[in-house]
């Protein structure tokens, strides 16, 4: 297994609409297996491709963090919401594409996914709690949408600068 480089806010790359994966082959699956592993190393509980730079409808997500926990990994490819709950819930999201950085976000509180595995079978599962907030946020990546987006645009924009100015730094430090 691999880890692979995460991309960080703003990139073209985390804007754009993942396509849907016609056939699951072996690449794809070590893809998934490349996401949990880099993923797990972050360390964070959810990663979508296009944080990998990779316009594929795939996310990996374990929100099994409570110490002592088994882990629970899931690598969903195709995923959709097919059903989510009037009631909301308010959670404080971070991303592994713009780190250091948290905020509230309101989102239905429950969720049914549907799903295929990397073994080609269709799966539905229904999530509540961390599980259904970090399950929606990784979809919106496939639909190049990001936790800030839900922000106001003062707010963005600050945190827009910030990763700007971490990733001059990040780049000045590499060369
Ligand atoms: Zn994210």
């Amino acid at each position: 297994m691999t880890i692979k480089p995460i991309l960080i806010h703003p990139d073209p790359r985390l804007k754009k609409v993942a396509e849907p994966v016609a056939e699951i082959d072996e690449a794809l699956q070590r893809l998934a297996e490349d996401m949990l592993e880099t993923m797990y190393d972050a360390p964070g509980i959810g990663l979508a491709a296009p944080q990998l730079g990779l316009s594929t409808r795939l996310l990996v997500m374990d929100c099994a963090k409570d110490e002592g926990a088994r882990p629970h990994p899931y690598a969903m490819f195709n995923p959709e919401v097919v059903w989510q709950s009037d009631d909301i819930n308010v959670h404080e999201e971070g991303c592994l594409s713009i780190p250091e950085t948290f905020a509230e976000v309101t989102r239905p509180a429950e969720v049914v996914v549907r799903w295929t595995d990397p073994s080609g079978e269709a799966m539905e599962d229904r999530f509540k709690g961390l599980w259904a907030t970090c399950v929606q946020h990784e979809i919106d990546h496939l639909e190049g949408k990001l936790f800030i987006d839900y922000l106001k645009p003062l707010k963005r924009q600050l945190i827009t600068r910030k990763m700007q100015k971490l990733k001059r730094e990040r780049a000045r430090a590499a060369s």
